[in-house]
């Protein structure tokens, strides 16, 4: 039985030494020479003072180096923190002020932007391009799988990002059942597309360290140019693929694909939007020999908490259902009454609980109460449901079908956005007096964008707020469509923001 996440890795290096465990543009690393790295480089982080439990970011383009900043964490007993690269300054300073990270890993191309980032001094950085080894026999490590392995930040509601604690012990109970589930060996070749600061991420690294087989990280550059990526998947002969439902409508738009393209490809799996039937369809006429599914589940359950392997594409308009409860994890409907169902027909939020739901957004104990909720159906023990704000419906199979959100909270292009967070970025803007934050939720994807409405109280113009916004926000975030209002903003009777009125001013 494997306790921490890393042991995964350390096994199959020992099954497997010679065999390349990740591979990223022309550059590759086997098993044994990254378990011994990252055994060293685990001792050099202890040895500039980082102590048991501490959290670790690490800031840098995704490749080899950052997985060796990720295992080398999980070997020191630490917890990581991957950070976007193209964070602003603000957010990068608040997640680590958040989690009083006292050192940085970086790398010799990301160094240069974190120190045009930070004041000197205000965090130790730990190249680990200038490493040049040491002591690489394996560690003893104290941690416990209760333990923290990651805290992923995700758009927070008031601006200020939250940071989801996932212990080793979801990882394995969930890493352990996808690799059952998809029989996913050793010589299959997993892809990584989803950003290391996605916890759709968490599947590939995993699965592929669990299993012993070969990662394939998608890097920033390719994942640019979607058409590319046909070609890439076809050329590493990828055999697990998961991607958020956006990269399949775009690699569909791209033209790109035909018939006897991705031979290799046995798994095709989707999470984290809504994945539109019609692109399922084209996809699965396309490629008869390759299995989908739809997973779905917030970042505060360990990625996924139910699937839906699918057969048939159902009926044009029909929605892809989210499926059922994924092994060890429970979902309920929270119906109107406050009750919690499991019943055909039941609708209301989605609650969840199992091994495999976080512990809480660090250092803040409100949101986490306001989230996670004792099982009212358990006097007996600890027992948290998470509360997704999620809206389900149960239907005929006992199949949950996603129907939207109960909140503010958005997909755009896969990443989760809090409309709060874009809008409170806004009002801190110069020249802003106020401004109203909405999202084009269209079927297409073309037109699908975030929009803003704003008062400015001198001569600001778009250009300048847009600029500002780019300094506050990270660029998915920017609000594509903005414009500038003069008059008050459309209101509903009780005074607030007649959001649907504020769409149409903006999208027209
Ligand atoms: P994240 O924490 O970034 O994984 O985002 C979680 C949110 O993405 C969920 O709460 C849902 O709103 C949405 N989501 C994830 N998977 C799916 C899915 N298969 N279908 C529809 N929405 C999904």
């Amino acid at each position: 039985m494997t306790l921490l996440v890393q042991d995964y890795f350390s096994q199959s290096a020992q099954c497997t030494p010679d065999k390349v465990a990740v591979s990223c543009e022309s550059e590759q690393i086997s098993y044994r020479a990254l378990d011994e790295f990252t055994n060293a480089f685990a001792r050099q982080l202890k040895s500039k003072g980082i102590a048991r439990g501490q959290f670790v970011p690490f800031f840098m383009k995704k490749g080899i180096n950052s997985i060796k900043s990720i295992l080398a964490t999980l070997k020191a007993d630490c917890a990581y923190i991957p950070i976007d690269i193209h964070s602003p300054q603000q957010r990068l300073r608040a997640i680590l002020a958040s989690s009083n990270a006292t050192l940085v890993i970086v790398d010799d191309h990301s160094q240069p932007i974190i120190e045009a980032l930070l004041p000197e001094g205000e965090c130790q950085l730990l190249n680990v391009d200038q490493f040049s080894g040491g002591d690489h026999s394996p560690l003893v490590y104290s941690n416990l799988s209760i333990d923290l392995a990651y805290v992923l930040f995700t758009s927070g509601s008031t601006g200020v990002p939250k940071g989801v604690m996932i212990p080793h012990k979801a990882i394995t109970d969930y890493i352990d059942w996808c690799v059952d589930v998809y029989a996913i060996g050793p010589d299959d070749v997993v892809a990584n597309h989803a950003p290391l600061y996605f916890d759709n991420s968490t599947f590939d690294l995993y699965t592929a360290f669990k299993s012993g087989a070969t990662l394939h990280l998608v890097h920033d550059e390719l994942n640019a140019v979607i058409p590319r990526l046909v070609q890439w998947l076809n050329e590493r002969e990828i055999s697990v693929f998961f991607c958020v439902p956006s990269v399949l409508t775009m690699l569909l738009r791209s033209r790109r694909l035909k018939p006897d393209s991705l031979p290799a490809l046995k798994h095709l799996i989707c999470a984290g939007e809504v994945l539109p039937s019609a692109v399922l369809s084209e996809w699965m006429a396309l490629y008869p020999h390759i299995q989908f599914t739809n997973m779905y589940g917030p970042t505060e359950i360990t990625v996924d908490c139910s699937y839906h392997m699918i057969s048939h594409p159902g009926a044009p308009g029909s929605s892809v259902p989210i499926g059922k409860p994924r092994r060890n994890m429970e979902l309920f409907v929270k119906t109107e009454d406050g009750g919690l169902s499991t019943a055909v027909g039941a609708q209301g939020e989605l609650l969840v609980r199992g091994t495999s739901v976080a512990y809480g957004y660090l250092g803040d104990t409100a949101k986490t109460e306001k989230a996670f909720i004792q099982n009212p159906l358990n006097n007996n023990f600890y027992d948290p449901l998470y509360c997704t704000g999620d809206l389900v419906r149960i239907d005929d199979n006992n199949d949950f079908l996603f129907l939207g959100r109960a909140d503010d909270q958005i997909k755009y292009l896969g990443y989760r956005i809090e409309l709060g967070e874009v809008e409170s970025a806004l009002n801190t803007a110069t020249g802003v007096e106020e401004g109203v934050v909405v999202f084009n939720n269209s079927d297409d994807e073309q037109l699908r964008a975030i929009g803003a409405l704003v008062k400015v109280n001198t001569d600001t113009t778009v250009e300048q707020l847009r600029a500002a916004l780019q300094h506050l926000l990270p660029p998915y975030m920017v609000p594509t469509t903005i414009k500038l209002l003069e008059g008050d903003f459309p209101r509903t009777p009780n005074g607030k923001y007649d959001r649907k009125a504020v769409l149409i001013k903006v999208f027209g």
